[in-house]
């Protein structure tokens, strides 16, 4: 294999085969990798998976998808329910769980999600049936704190692991998280280390699907291309990667 010192456009081609064939290789769902509870409940209940892609920001991913499953054994993951709940009772409750959002907003985001879900007649899953990935996407946007990386990232799961949007993969973006945006920069696929620059470079290396180079990239940035440090000889894209990590 060749290595290549700058972000050549066939240096890029290399590199985007290299991540779809490390996502093919060893992409699980959430399902598997998640606690076995938490798993469980997030993989057939809509509306629990609604909430934890909704707080899956500012924290670790696993803690995230917990929080569905505290409120849960609280007896409160009922969309009629939370949506009924005023806000200040809807931040009482994520105060007293083990694992709590992040940032501030919580309850507003718990509150117009269970909103979101009883204005589809009770069923989360209404929310994405039945319409394109845009579509899903601009009604998840429309929950307090789900921006667009968010919103992809959901989208991108209803696919992968959900079996939604076949056929409209060409809609669906790659989440811009840090990890995806340092591994695109440092390969030479994007030209900065930007949200913008990593949606565009899947979009433009590969159309067909640019959100299949979200999981592969954020693995290989959680695993191998850290911020400091990075464990170049270890990483999959060794050969064909410009390291371009000053
Ligand atoms: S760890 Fe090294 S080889 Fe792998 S993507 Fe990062 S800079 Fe490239």
């Amino acid at each position: 294999m060749t290595r290549h010192t700058s972000a050549t456009p066939d240096g890029s081609k290399a590199v985007v085969e290299a991540l779809k064939e490390h996502g093919q290789r060893y992409y699980q769902p959430d399902r598997e990798r998640l606690p076995k509870h938490v798993g469980d409940l997030v993989y057939t209940n809509p509306f629990a998976f609604l909430v934890g892609a909704a707080f899956d920001r500012g924290l670790p991913w696993k803690s995230a998808w917990e929080i569905p499953y505290r409120i849960d054994q609280r007896g409160m993951l009922d969309p009629f329910k939370l949506a009924s709940s005023s806000e200040a009772r809807l931040k009482r409750l994520l105060e007293s769980l083990p694992v709590r959002p992040r940032y501030g907003g919580g309850a507003r985001t718990l509150k117009e999600a269970a909103a979101l879900v009883v204005k589809h007649g009770g069923n989360a899953a209404a929310i994405w049936e039945g319409v394109s990935p845009t579509q899903a996407s601009r009604r998840l946007r429309s929950i307090h704190g789900v921006g667009p990386g968010i919103a992809s990232m959901a989208v991108r799961l209803l696919h992968d692991d959900w079996g939604m949007f076949k056929g409209q993969e060409r809609e669906i973006d790659v989440k811009p998280d840090v990890h995806v945006m340092r591994v695109f920069k440092r390969a030479g696929l994007a030209s900065s280390e930007s949200e913008g620059a990593a949606v565009e470079a899947a979009q433009r290396l590969n159309p067909d699907y640019p959100a299949q180079l979200d999981w592969p990239a954020w693995n290989i940035g959680q695993e191998w291309c850290r911020p400091t440090a990075p464990d170049c000889p270890g990483c999959p894209l060794t050969n064909l990667c410009p390291k371009l990590t000053g």
